[in-house]
């Protein structure tokens, strides 16, 4: 066991804690980031919907709706100096009758509160043109042209990458245990592996921030799993829709959408149905049928059998809005909890909040010289030109060397993500998209479990799907 001492520990490796573990790490400040999982990106953020929200569904006055408009301006920065693919592709509600238009405007009219710009509402000839699947009951919608997709896991991968290269030490499989208040900025926390000292702690541990909280004694919230079931439709219909299509809104969400996603395949989803258990990530045939029939409303091309995939996500829900606040009973405790959607979106500007979070309450925060703002693009064949996928092969075989065919992914790929920190099947996965096609990695499980055997250099044996429980080659321990 260790015992060292950090300015600031962060709980929990998504999206939220890789953004701010980033924002930090252009400080001179000594930062760890702890993370239950075998890697990050395997809690909430790896089962979401990738868009990049503008703030129309969410309230004027409200801290997610303020953190979700600040959030889709400052990603398109990050995007640009980590290399991550986001691709501004609008978003369109659209409405089936007049009353619905009276509803589209009222939408409207809340974001613009909130800042978001440059909506209008289209006509039906506006919507044949540019969005022409769209079923012809639909009578107009509202155009929000800055919404987005990006992809959940490649950012949170690459914001991670960024962070650790600027000082940011990554723990994963350090679930924590146990927080020890000592006095005010002076805590103690165990995990499965160590013992860190630290002046300020971060929860964002996603669905189990309520449990870190009550390792300090707060227990005035509750986060509850807001599942979310979402189908992921083949390639073939990658220009079913140009945009990104909601419905209007419902109570507890903004409805099943039609989803176009950086990887190429639309998805349909999700769901909204709250559940008691926190691990639970199954489908079933019901929300497949509401999905169904609510995409078809909006586009009756979609079929059963376009559909290819299907996972489901739980939102963590505390309350209707986001918690994200000093707790002055435990001085250096910071709550970032119940950050349901649209928290991808507002990461980035979850971050910034914390930064002054923790300005406020007796931290110097100082920039750092040397802080290493740009990291170079990953290199996907799937999204390169055939010249430039040609040229590359010219200079390393290992990109001419397709192990994932479906989509169309090289061995050059899968070593570079292990390079980058994957060591499972789903590190590699969310990483390259090897195994995510149609056939599921039916062809390519094999191959990517010999390379991760090779380059991680443990025997085949040990190599999982997801850390622990998730063995896939029962034998001897030999290669
Ligand atoms: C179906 C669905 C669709 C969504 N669609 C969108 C969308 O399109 N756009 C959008 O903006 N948002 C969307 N969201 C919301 C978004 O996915 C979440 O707000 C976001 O991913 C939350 O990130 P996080 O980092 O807080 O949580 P997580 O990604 O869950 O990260 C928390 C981490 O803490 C770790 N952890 C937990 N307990 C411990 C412990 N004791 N010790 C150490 N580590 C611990 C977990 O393993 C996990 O990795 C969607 C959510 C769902 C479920």
């Amino acid at each position: 066991m260790q015992n060292k001492t950090y300015d600031i520990i962060i709980i929990g490796g998504g999206v939220v804690g890789c953004s701010i573990a980033r924002e930090l790490s252009k400080y001179n400040l000594k930062v760890a980031l702890l993370e239950k999982e075998v890697e990050l990106a395997f809690g909430v953020s790896k089962s979401n919907s990738g868009i990049i929200h503008p703030g129309t569904q969410t309230k004027a006055g409200s801290l997610k709706g303020r953190l979700c408009v600040e959030g889709n301006i400052l990603i398109r920065k990050i995007a640009k100096e980590l290399g991550i693919d986001f691709q501004e592709v609008g978003e369109l509600i659209v409405a089936f009758s007049k009353d619905d238009i009276a509803k589209l405007e009222e939408i409207k009219i809340e974001a613009e509160k909130l800042g978001v710009k440059k909506m209008s509402i289209v006509d039906q000839s506006w919507l044949k043109e540019n969005e022409p699947n769209l079923s012809k009951d639909v009578v107009g919608a509202l155009f929000i042209p800055s919404a987005g997709i990006i992809s959940p896991y490649r950012m949170t991968y690459d914001l991670s990458e960024n962070a650790a290269k600027n000082g940011v030490e990554i723990f994963t499989d350090n679930e924590v245990k146990g927080i020890v208040v000592k006095k005010a900025n002076d805590l103690e926390i165990m995990t499965t592996q160590r013992v860190l000292k630290t002046r300020y702690v971060i929860n964002a541990a996603g669905l189990f921030a309520d449990d870190i909280s009550g390792m300090v004694g707060l227990d005035d919230f509750k986060i509850t799993p807001r599942k979310g079931q979402e189908f992921l439709l083949d390639k073939k219909r990658e220009n079913v829709v140009n945009h990104i299509i909601f419905p209007l809104p419902t109570k507890t969400s903004k409805g099943v959408l039609v989803i176009k996603t950086s990887d190429g395949n639309p998805m349909v989803g999700p769901t909204a149905q709250d559940v008691d258990d926190k691990e639970d990530l199954s489908t079933t045939d019901d929300g497949f049928k509401e999905v169904l029939s609510a995409v078809k409303q909006m586009i009756p091309s979609i079929n059963d059998s376009d559909i290819i995939a299907y996972f489901s996500g739980l939102r963590p829900v505390a309350g209707e809005d986001f918690i994200i606040r000093h707790e002055a009973s435990v001085p250096g405790f910071i709550n970032v909890s119940g950050i349901q959607s649209p928290g991808l979106t507002a990461a980035p500007a979850i971050a910034k909040m914390v930064c002054s979070i923790l300005q406020e309450n007796g931290l110097t925060l100082i920039r750092k010289k040397d802080f290493k703002r740009y990291r170079n693009e990953t290199t996907h064949l799937f999204k390169i030109s055939k010249d430039k996928a040609r040229k590359l092969i010219k200079e390393n075989e290992g990109y001419g060397d397709i192990v994932c065919r479906c989509e169309m992914v090289s061995r050059k790929e899968i070593e570079e993500a292990i390079e980058r920190g994957a060591t499972t099947l789903d590190g590699v996965k969310f990483r390259t998209r090897a195994q995510a096609g149609r056939c599921h990695g039916g062809f390519c499980t094999t191959r990517i479990l010999k390379i991760l055997s090779e380059k991680l250099n443990v025997p085949i044996t040990e190599i999982t799907k997801r850390g622990k429980g998730s063995l896939i080659v029962k034998g001897k321990r030999a290669r």
